[in-house]
């Protein structure tokens, strides 16, 4: 029995990483060490060294896979110019990943004195190695997050770069590149279900139907994102660090009068969605974490402003981007949580875009119009971007946006 559960979370893993856009088909070489160490291909040739880095280690997995396009050419970029580890500042990172150490080259004996104090390693050329303490969701959100916050820096960089008209040729080439490899989004928003629902099992397919959606659209990866809908008493919320496209067993229940403990394995945004959902008349609200809506949120024209280094926590100035707002926020309801700015920017808004970290969208009767909502922002932002890198440089580049 447990050999066959270990196989098919190998197996889980590996479907994930190819279907979230992160690693070719079967590209990765996945190890999970128990009593004794199981692998998803036994043919690949790094497998001596994943071997070595669970043994020597003290960890429980280990993911190794060169990324898919265009991550792989953007880690490859940030990595050559990084001195020793790549520093990206958006919310994912500042949650998980601090920073994201750099391997000067393909050495074993140096992968593996690394990965003895990290918990995951870029090797210019060859890959991302991630690594688990005790499970391999870890090792996959850790690589997941990887290429999300490598993607953002990029962007981000390069925006800065392009309006301070100091690109050199190498990056302007990696740019093109890396945008040519950009998805597409549906050119008219999906259906789903109508609402309002009555009961608790339409309740939980229509938050299931969404999840899938803002995974299968990249609208989010990984465990991020967090979805809730309102019926009279009760808050349908997913859990903390669920898989939004796994959601079935994995939405809790919590009444308004808190007679239920399940809020602590609610998502850890739930003070924020309740509040949307009480104060703002909205019955469906929806979060993720689309990439050129976070990229252009930390793109701010004030260049020498004194409190650029604190605006994800709480920015001077009031933002937008087109009719959205941008606010500042950190996870949770500490003092800089999240849940004292969303929310009532969502008053004035059907979205909003916190800062480095995502958006939020809110609607009445069911998630139509937030994931049209949602959707539309990040369209909106990527097209933005896209003007903003031509009118900066003057040449044509419209054709790399979609
Ligand atoms: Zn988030
Ligand atoms: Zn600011």
């Amino acid at each position: 029995m447990k050999e066959i559960v270990k196989t098919n979370i190998l197996r889980k893993i590996e479907t994930k990483l190819y279907k979230q856009g992160l690693t070719e088909r079967k590209a990765a070489l996945i190890g999970v060490l128990d009593y004794k160490t199981k692998w998803n291909n036994s043919k690949n040739p790094h497998i001596k060294l994943c071997k070595d880095i669970l043994e020597k280690t003290q960890k429980s997995a280990v993911i190794f896979s060169i990324p898919k396009e265009p991550y792989n050419t953007i880690i490859n970029y940030l990595a050559e110019k990084s001195e020793g580890s790549i520093i990206p500042k958006d919310s994912e990172t500042r949650l998980f990943l601090h920073e994201i150490p750099v391997a000067s080259k393909f050495s074993s004996a140096k992968i593996i004195r690394l990965l003895k104090t990290k918990r995951f390693v870029v090797i210019p050329s060859s890959g991302i190695i991630t690594t688990g303490s005790i499970s391999l969701e870890q090792a996959f959100i850790y690589f997941s997050s990887i290429c999300f916050s490598c993607f953002v820096k990029f962007f981000i960089d390069f925006l800065y770069k392009a309006v301070n008209r100091k690109i050199i040729l190498k990056d302007s080439s990696v740019f093109k590149k890396a945008a040519g490899y950009l998805n597409t989004y549906p050119e008219n928003t999906p259906q789903l279900l109508k609402g309002p629902f009555k009961t608790k099992d339409s309740i939980i397919s229509a938050i299931s139907e969404a999840g899938k959606l803002l995974i299968k659209n990249r609208l989010v990866d990984s465990c991020f994102g967090n979805i809730s809908y309102i019926r009279n008493n009760d808050i349908y919320i997913t859990q903390t660090s669920s898989y939004l496209d796994e959601l079935k067993n994995n939405i809790d229940i919590c009444p308004l009068d808190g007679s239920s403990c399940e809020s602590i394995t609610a998502s850890s945004e739930f003070s924020t969605h309740k509040k949307i959902l009480l104060e703002n008349n909205a019955h469906c609200v929806l979060h993720g974490h689309p990439k050129f809506s976070v990229i252009l949120s930390m793109f701010c024209e004030h260049y020498d402003c004194a409190n650029k280094d604190n605006c994800n926590k709480f920015c001077l100035r009031k933002r937008h981007i087109n009719d959205i707002p941008i606010v500042s926020g950190e996870i949770g309801s500490g003092k800089y949580g999240i849940n004292k700015t969303v929310p009532k920017a969502l008053k004035e808004s059907t979205g909003v875009i916190v800062y480095g970290h995502g958006v939020f969208t809110s609607s009445k009767i069911d998630f139509n119009s937030a994931f049209d909502t949602l959707l539309k922002i990040e369209k909106k932002c990527r097209q933005r971007y896209f003007d903003i890198i031509l009118n900066s440089s003057g040449k044509d580049t419209t054709d790399l946006t979609n």
